[in-house]
C-alpha cells in the first residue's frame, strides 16, 4: 500500500483563497492589519517573516514589518509592543521567535495585547484554549487539526500519538485533539525523550503527528499499517545543488508512506499551514475588532 499524500500546499491554498474573498468582502468596514518584529538577523526568521508579509500583501492584508537591531533593549521592544497595542490599523502583533538572549521572551510575549496575539502565545489565549473557549489557537496545532479535517481524517475515538511536549506545537496539539469539538475527541498520548518505550506508544497510533526536530527518527518499523501520519518536524540536512536547504521531516517519509494510509511531506505538509494560520487569525482578529464577530 503506499499512502495518500495530504499536501499541506493545496490545503493552504484553498484556505488562502477563502481568506482573499473574506478580506475583499470586508474591505469597507476592516481592513486587516499586521505587524511583524524581528530582533536582529537570523536568516531563518528573515526567510519566516518575509514569507508572512509577502503572503499577508497577497491576501489583501496590511502588512508592516520592523526590523530591529540585534542590540535592541527589551525596554525599547516593550515599548514598541505597546505602540502596536494603541494602533487601530493593526489587529495582529506577531513577535518573530526566538529572540536574543538578554531579552525575556515571556515577558515580550505577555505585553501583548491577547486580543491581538494571533500567534495564539499569550498566557491569557493558552488558558482559553485550555479550556476550550473562543480564542486565537497556536498557527502550527491549527495547521494540523485543519490538515485533519479537510482530509476527510476521523478523530474522535482516534488513538492519537504526539511525539514532542514544546509550548508552540506538542502541548497544544496534544491539547487540542483531546477536546470536545470538530478534529478533536481523540485519546491522546503524549511522548517524550523521558517515554520509556516510544515505540509502544507509536505503534498503537491511528493518527500520529510528530514534532521533535529529530530528522527521519520514525522509521516504517515503529508504525502500523494504515496509520494517518502529521510529520511537523523540518530539519535542515544539507543543501540542494541549487543552494538552497535541504529538509527532511521527522518521519522517514520514503519507508513510512508504504505502510501509512496518509502522509504529510517534508516540505509541503504542514509548513504552509502555519503561515495560512496566521492570516485566519488576523482576519479573526480584525472581525472582532470590528464588532462583525
Ligand atoms: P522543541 O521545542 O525542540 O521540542 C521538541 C520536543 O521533542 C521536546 O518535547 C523533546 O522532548 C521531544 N523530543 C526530541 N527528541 C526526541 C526523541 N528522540 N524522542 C522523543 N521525544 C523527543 O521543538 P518544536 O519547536 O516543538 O519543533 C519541533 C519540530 O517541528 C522542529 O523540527 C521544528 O523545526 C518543527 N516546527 C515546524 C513548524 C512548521 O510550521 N512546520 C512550526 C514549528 C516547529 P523533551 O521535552 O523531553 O526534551
Amino acid at each position: 500500500m503506499s499512502a495518500k499524500i495530504i499536501s499541506g500546499t493545496e490545503t493552504a491554498k484553498a484556505i488562502k483563497e477563502e481568506l482573499k474573498k473574506e478580506v475583499a468582502e470586508l474591505a469597507d468596514k476592516v481592513v486587516p492589519g499586521l505587524v511583524t518584529i524581528l530582533v536582529g538577523e537570523d536568516p531563518a526568521s528573515q526567510s519566516y517573516v518575509a514569507a508572512k508579509n509577502k503572503t499577508a500583501h497577497a491576501l489583501g492584508i496590511h502588512s508592516e514589518q520592523v526590523t530591529l537591531d540585534a542590540e535592541t533593549s527589551e525596554e525599547d521592544l516593550l515599548a514598541l509592543v505597546e505602540k502596536y497595542n494603541n494602533d487601530d490599523k493593526i489587529h495582529g502583533i506577531l513577535v518573530q521567535l526566538p529572540l536574543p538572549k538578554h531579552i525575556d521572551e515571556a515577558k515580550i510575549l505577555n505585553a501583548i495585547n491577547p486580543d491581538k496575539d494571533v500567534d495564539g502565545f499569550h498566557p491569557v489565549n493558552v488558558g482559553r484554549m485550555v479550556l476550550g473557549e473562543q480564542c486565537f489557537l497556536p498557527c502550527t496545532p491549527h495547521g494540523v487539526l485543519e490538515l485533519l479535517q479537510r482530509s476527510g481524517v476521523e478523530t474522535s475515538g482516534a488513538e492519537v500519538v504526539v511525539v514532542g511536549r514544546s509550548n508552540i506545537v506538542g502541548k497544544p496539539v496534544a491539547n487540542l485533539m483531546l477536546q470536545k469539538r470538530d478534529a478533536g475527541n481523540a485519546t491522546v498520548t503524549l511522548c517524550h525523550t523521558r517515554t520509556k518505550d516510544m515505540d509502544f506508544h507509536t505503534k498503537r497510533a491511528d493518527i500520529l503527528i510528530v514534532a521533535a526536530g529529530v530528522a527521519n527518527m520514525i522509521k516504517a518499523d515503529q508504525v502500523k499499517e494504515g496509520v494517518v501520519v502529521i510529520d511537523v518536524g523540518v530539519n535542515r540536512i544539507g543543501v540542494t545543488e541549487s543552494g538552497k536547504a535541504k529538509l527532511a521531516g521527522d518521519v522517514e517519509f520514503e519507508s513510512v508512506k508504504e505502510k501509512a494510509a496518509a502522509i504529510t511531506p517534508v516540505p509541503g505538509g504542514v509548513g504552509p499551514m502555519t503561515i495560512t494560520m496566521l492570516m485566519k487569525n488576523t482576519v479573526q482578529s480584525a472581525k472582532q475588532f470590528a464588532g462583525l464577530a
